[in-house]
């Protein structure tokens, strides 16, 4: 095939223990799904569960710096479980949701909270205040052939050593089996997909020269600084 421009390059993971790597297609992310996280933000508790997207090439890798983004002054972390779905479908079911999962890494959905609350406001798409570049560090991927699901465990956000955010996973309202068929209905998912999953409390701004370290018991850390 020949091209007028040159292509993008694809965008993947790194994939724990392993050279071979992830290939990124869509990044999708759920809204509010931790009650404590609604709270703090303002929401009601029992919308039912929503998404915003963020491109691919927003992927930053585990140990990188990420640059303060233009027009805002109010840059968040937002620490997530990733799922990254190895096969696809539509209507998937609730019973064989966490067979399309391939493994599962630690993200950061980085969030221009003063844009996206004024697009909010106004009734628009969220897209300038998530979907910016280098707005989506994940950590290395763990197959589920090596570490199964995870429907519980300790997620915890620290910046500068300071603990910031400190949950559990089983604190999601959607559970990942309840999204991928919830997400599966509206759109086919395909290999190379990610699940954002959700942030609980606890979320807040960074600024240049802060180190976000963001874990998942049983995922790779991840360690992303700000410049
Ligand atoms: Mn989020």
């Amino acid at each position: 095939m020949e091209y007028v421009i040159t292509p993008p390059e694809i965008v993947s993971i790194a994939i724990s223990g392993q050279t071979e790597r992830f290939p990124v297609r869509r990044i999708y992310c759920v809204g509010r799904n931790y009650t404590a996280h609604i709270r703090e933000m303002g929401g009601d508790e029992r919308d039912p569960p929503f998404y915003f997207a963020k491109p691919a090439d927003a992927i930053m890798p585990n140990g990188s710096t990420i640059d303060y983004p233009p027009q805002t002054s109010n840059l968040h972390y937002e620490c997530e479980l990733v799922a990254a779905i190895g096969k696809g479908g539509s209507n998937i079911s609730e019973a064989a949701a966490l067979e399309h999962v391939y493994g599962y890494a630690v993200g950061l959905d980085m969030t221009r909270r003063d844009v996206q609350i004024a697009l909010r406001e106004k009734g628009r798409p969220w897209d300038m205040g998530k979907g910016f570049d280098q707005s989506a560090p994940c950590g290395d991927i763990r197959p589920v052939d090596k570490v199964g699901h995870f429907p519980k465990g300790n997620l915890w956000l620290k910046v500068n050593d300071e603990t910031k955010q400190d949950s559990d996973l089983e604190l999601m309202i959607w559970n990942l089996q309840e999204t991928i068929a919830n997400l599966s209905g509206l759109v086919e998912l395909a290999p190379g997909d990610l699940i954002y999953t959700g942030t609980p409390e606890g979320v807040g701004p960074v600024v240049s020269g802060d180190k976000m370290h963001g874990h998942i018991d049983g995922l790779s850390d991840l360690e992303i600084t700000v410049r």
